[in-house]
């Protein structure tokens, strides 16, 4: 009994470390982000990278949108700043 509340204390424990999130807390600049054409309102220089996890204090909300902390497959890393449209950039590239 006593062992099976130490293990589930344990596994808390891993669930609200801040540490999983770091690796996507640094913003990659990508110098291309304002060539791109919004597929939906066309218009140029509109599209932010979107960040998923905390912002950091350094966190240029101009280039980009806060995604939130959950990460799943396939979600957008492309936000119109515009029109509100987001999508995956792979998409836009070709
Ligand atoms: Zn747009």
């Amino acid at each position: 009994m006593l062992k099976v509340v130490h293990s589930t204390a344990k596994e808390n424990q891993f669930l609200v470390s801040p540490i999983s999130y770091s690796i996507f807390m640094t913003p990659r600049r990508r110098p291309a982000l304002p060539t791109l054409t919004c597929p939906k309102c066309l218009q140029e220089g509109v599209l932010q990278g979107i960040i998923y996890g905390m912002p950091g204090d350094d966190f240029d909300f101009e280039m980009y949108a806060v995604g939130g902390c959950l990460i799943e497959e396939n979600q957008p890393d492309l936000r119109c700043r515009d029109c509100g449209w987001s999508g995956l950039r792979v998409f836009l590239d070709d």
